[in-house]
């Protein structure tokens, strides 16, 4: 019998040991500033010159707090060159898994990736480092340079489709795997987060890792409240011992 196939579908919880700020949690940008959900909505930030700004600035102020993986991070991407068939699904877009190890093509973005700059016009994709350098030398709002279309970072922002491939390739995921691992999420950002109901669907065991409840507890087969950093290692060994 092959390996089973392990999706780790993964939330904010998972990068915050990494230093990476809950945007929702209590101590969250969101309840700083009160308009703050406007700098990753779509709208707004193509409407506003002053919104765009303030989500630059914010860009590079996550930009500079240098995360880096941490330790659940590290033992996904451990587990996968055990030879364990692993595939990340995630809602975080700090691009942390690869940072790890995980290869690019095994980590399916949902909400897109803050390490890449997308234009709005013509859809020319760059790195957001070389952003970020702009606004550093002065230009607060950096403009396409092949178009001098409005650029905004490659993530999904309120407002805006998933995109229906990477939405595509994680269903397939879900549904054909045998173990489906929610990590640090909620799982109440749809669609994304039904994910965990049709992996529990077709089978698989379900496993979450929250320090909250979450909407799909009832379905789970075992349910760890213990912090992310020491309760992923510990359950990665030993699901590549087999247990
Ligand atoms: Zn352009």
């Amino acid at each position: 019998m092959g390996k089973p196939l392990v999706a780790v579908f993964s939330g904010a919880g998972m990068s915050t040991d990494s230093g990476i700020p809950d945007y929702r949690g209590p101590q969250g940008l969101w309840r700083r500033e009160p308009d703050a959900e406007k700098l990753v909505t779509y709208e707004y930030y193509m409407g506003d010159p002053e919104i765009r700004r303030r989500s630059w600035r914010m860009r590079a102020e996550i930009g500079a707090l240098g995360a880096r993986p941490n330790a659940a991070h590290l033992a996904v991407a451990e587990l996968e060159r055990s030879g364990v068939p692993v595939r990340v699904l995630t809602q975080n877009v700090d691009g942390l898994h690869q940072l790890a190890g995980m290869p690019e093509r095994k980590v399916f973005e949902l909400h897109g990736s803050a390490r890449a700059v997308v234009c709005t016009a013509c859809s020319a994709r760059s790195g957001m480092d070389e952003a970020l350098a702009r606004l550093t030398a002065g230009d607060p709002d950096p403009a396409c340079r092949a178009c001098g279309g409005i650029l905004k970072p490659a993530t999904v922002m309120f407002g805006q489709r998933l995109d229906p491939e990477v939405l595509a390739r994680a269903v397939a995921v879900a549904k054909g795997c045998q173990v489906f691992l929610a990590v640090g999420s909620t799982l109440q950002v749809q669609p994304a987060a039904s994910l965990a109901g049709m992996a529990a669907e077709a089978g698989a065991r379900l496993i979450i890792v929250n320090a909250e409840e979450t909407p799909y507890d009832p379905l789970a087969e075992e349910i760890i409240r213990e912090p992310i950093g020491t309760a992923v290692p510990k359950l990665l060994s030993r699901i590549a011992e087999g247990g």
